[in-house]
């Protein structure tokens, strides 16, 4: 496998893109918008020399890494691609086209990815003629920095796919973990319902916002408390996985709390909005307001 193909620029689809060219793949980045593309290259080109300055990478592993990577506004440019990743926007309707865009454009022996932190990855092979080959690969972020990838074997998934992708993901120095397809697959099934908990625990009254944070970080070692990492991640996706959870399993345990649900309908998303459950300097991750216990 050398040449990959990467749909969506975003938050996710660059950091993928930076990572297989940083190892040596041609990548072919591609999204819908060339406004996007451009900010995915600048952004690229400003975490590989945040790199060359630690000193992981050299000035000349930057150049090749920069000169990898192509960019398209077509899905149609994905023919050459062993693999294709789809990181476009997470939205059900949206993926389903990508994929039989996708399963048109790519090769017969191509593998067909998806980055989704929460859409059936059994759904979006049965669009395709090739289910055994749809698999998904779940990066964290920020890609270039988090180990693991989360490989979730859909329905029809084969053992080969499975095998390639676990491999793959071991050259880019990743950890990957095979798990099933189930709803919130493992990552989400465990992180939304803990932060589902912090948020009611806030509703109920039991503490304060700090108070929550501070318990999860200096009890249980967590580098960020629940609240504030549900604002680096968008309330609004919060509560979209929750309702997955909460439809896919029919368990009222999952049911997103009230509190999170006017949160978004009051358009305080978290660090996107620059408010959410702590404030936010505009289009930036610093505090506003200091914490109280820092
Ligand atoms: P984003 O909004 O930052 O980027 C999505 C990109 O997709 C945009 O640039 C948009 O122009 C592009 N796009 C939309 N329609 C397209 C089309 N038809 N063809 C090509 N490009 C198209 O989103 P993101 O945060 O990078 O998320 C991408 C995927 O990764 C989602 O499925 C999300 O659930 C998943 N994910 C996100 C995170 C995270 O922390 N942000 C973590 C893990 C997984």
């Amino acid at each position: 496998m050398n040449n990959i193909a990467v749909i969506g620029s975003g938050t996710m689809g660059n950091g993928i893109a930076h990572v297989f060219a940083q190892y040596g793949y041609q990548v072919s980045l591609i999204d819908i918008s060339e406004d996007a593309l451009k900010k995915a290259m600048a952004t690229i080109e400003k975490n590989l020399n945040r790199q060359v300055e630690k000193g992981s990478i050299t000035a000349v592993v930057k150049q090749q890494a920069l000169a990898h990577i192509t960019t398209s506004t077509s899905v149609k440019d994905i023919g050459q691609a062993d693999l294709i990743i789809e990181a476009a926007t997470e939205n059900i309707d949206l993926k389903l086209k990508i994929f039989k865009e996708m399963d048109e454009a790519a090769k017969a022996t191509a593998i067909l990815a998806t980055n989704t932190s929460s859409i059936s990855i059994t759904k979006i092979a049965s669009v395709t003629q090739r289910p055994a080959q749809v698999i998904g690969m779940h990066f964290m972020n920020p890609v270039p920095v988090m180990k693991l990838v989360e490989v979730i074997r859909g329905y029809s998934t084969s053992n080969e796919t499975t095998e390639a992708v676990m491999e793959l993901s071991k050259k880019l120095e990743k950890i990957p973990v095979e798990v099933n397809d189930y709803p919130g697959f493992v990552a989400n099934r465990i992180l939304m319902p803990m932060i589902n908990e912090a948020i009611y625990s806030l509703y109920e009254g039991v503490a304060g916002v700090n108070e929550i944070d501070h318990v999860m970080k200096l009890g249980m070692a967590h580098p960020m408390g629940p609240l504030q990492l549900a604002d680096f991640i968008g309330l609004d996706v919060c509560l979209s996985i929750l309702r997955v959870l909460h439809d896919g399993f029919g368990n009222p345990k999952y049911a997103p709390c009230p509190l999170l649900v006017n949160m978004v309908q009051a358009g305080h998303k978290g660090v996107k909005s620059g408010n959410g459950f702590y404030q936010y300097q505009p289009g930036s991750k610093e505090l506003v307001v200091a914490e109280r216990f820092r």
